[in-house]
């Protein structure tokens, strides 16, 4: 899937220019000529990146970075000043931009900065990320999924899910679960991984997928192909 860039700026000769290098380097480009439509655009397109021109009719690159950031976006934003608006660059990093490029810039500099940040944004999310087989599972969100199936979990569900995914094919003991899963000073049945393990394989499985959650007799739990 490319990642989609907006482009806000008022020169209609460099936004088309911009647009076209862009496009041609694979990603979907979108373009606004002045802030407030910036605004709406970020806001219905959902970019993975935005590159905001300083000074802009109506609402200007850092009042829309500024904006965007109060709504809770954290795309990298790359803001273009021209040379005498450089003194005035803490105030763009003030309201929230990653970044900024001189004009009069090369292309090729600001597709190496695009590309940076890019990258720099999936590592992020990678990090956050575990995954095994068509199973995937985001820490800082809880989301699960079995392939493109979303998989709702209770609090403990996940927390079992995300340990046995820390380490596929490692074989867990009940003891480490029990620990890990439910506290050092759990009172109660051990059973309660057997219950819980049988909760999380019924989710897992609702669509007849393959099982990955084995059971090692006498030792513990494993996550493995089979
Ligand atoms: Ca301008």
């Amino acid at each position: 899937m490319s990642e989609n860039i907006i482009i806000v700026e008022d020169e209609v000769k460099l936004a088309q220019f911009l647009e076209m290098e862009l496009s041609s380097e694979g990603y979907d480009v979108s373009v606004a000529h002045d802030g407030m439509t910036g605004l709406i655009l970020a806001r219905e397109s959902t970019p993975d990146l935005a590159i905001l021109d300083w000074m802009l009719p109506g609402l200007s690159g850092v009042e829309l970075c500024r904006r965007l950031r109060a709504t809770g976006s954290k795309i990298p934003i790359i803001l273009l000043t021209a040379k005498d608006e450089v003194t005035s660059r803490v105030e763009g990093l003030d309201a929230g931009a990653d970044d900024y490029v001189i004009k009069p810039f090369s292309i090729e500099e600001l597709l190496a900065r695009i590309r940076a940040h890019l990258r720099r944004r999936t590592e992020e999310d990678n990090r956050h990320l575990l995954q095994f087989q068509d199973l995937s599972l985001n820490r800082q969100t809880r989301q699960v999924f079995r392939g493109e199936r979303a998989i709702e979990l209770t609090v403990k569900e996940f927390d079992l899910l995300e340990y046995l995914m820390s380490n596929p094919r490692q074989v867990f003991t009940r003891d480490q679960i029990l620990e890990k899963v439910w506290g050092y000073d759990f009172i109660g049945d051990s059973n309660v991984i057997e219950v819980y393990i049988r909760y999380v394989r019924i989710k897992l499985e609702e669509n007849n997928e393959k099982r990955l959650i084995h059971t090692v007799r006498g030792v513990g739990y494993v996550l493995r192909e089979e």
